[in-house]
């Protein structure tokens, strides 16, 4: 795309207008979906975002490999709470009742900072499996997202979300595979991907 000074000025333009129109604050929900890399990053950019203005954070990671984790080693010696589903992937497992109960326990805990007045952001790391595997109900998540404090934000990451939770989130971005170095080859690496 070419730079054009008309086209430029009109952006500018629409997004004023858009500004002047967005009246409302309020904590707000962000779905990040998609096949593509970099959700869950996304999804800890944004509270390294918040951690940068002293805004209280926490975080839930809903399905973790049995590996180390860099974010968590970050922001856990900033003091942030985590609680990490203690399983591996779903598909390494062979006990599907201990992971649905290891799901249960980390969405407890979720619930517990979804009614958090003073925590600002929650990062609900690959919740979206957790409806698709039918770990939890989709309702009683709506559920405590609606009547979560009007101030928090809450960020969900991972594949495939659910029609119902896409509507009620604020933004949902899709993140689209174009290329990805898993299928030239490549191995996972430390600091890129986990
Ligand atoms: P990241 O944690 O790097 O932001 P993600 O959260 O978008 O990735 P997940 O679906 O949670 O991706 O998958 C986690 C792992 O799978 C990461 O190591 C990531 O590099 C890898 N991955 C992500 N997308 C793809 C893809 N399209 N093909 C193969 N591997 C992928
Ligand atoms: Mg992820």
């Amino acid at each position: 795309m070419s730079y054009h000074p008309k086209k430029q000025q009109q952006h500018k333009e629409n997004v004023e207008k858009a500004i002047q129109n967005a009246q409302q604050e309020r904590g707000q929900i962000l779905v990040i979906t998609g096949n593509g890399k970099g959700k869950t990053t996304a999804g800890f950019g944004n509270t390294t975002r918040a951690l940068g203005h002293q805004q209280k954070v926490a975080v839930v990671q809903f399905v973790k490999g049995v590996g180390e984790c860099g974010e968590r080693n970050l922001l856990e010696s900033l003091n942030v709470p985590f609680h990490t589903m203690a399983t591996g992937f779903s598909w390494n497992s062979e006990d599907k009742a201990k992971d649905k109960l290891a799901a249960e326990q980390a969405w407890q805990q979720a619930k517990v900072w979804l009614q958090d007045p003073e925590l600002d952001m929650l990062l609900l790391d690959e919740l979206t499996y957790m409806i698709t595997w039918d770990f939890l109900e989709l309702n009683d998540i709506l559920n405590a997202l609606k009547n979560r404090p009007k101030e928090m934000s809450v960020i969900i990451t991972g594949r495939a979300a659910h029609r119902e939770l896409k509507e009620l989130a604020d933004t949902v971005s899709e993140v689209r595979p174009e290329k990805h170095a898993f299928h030239q080859g490549l191995m996972a690496r430390k600091g890129l991907d986990w």
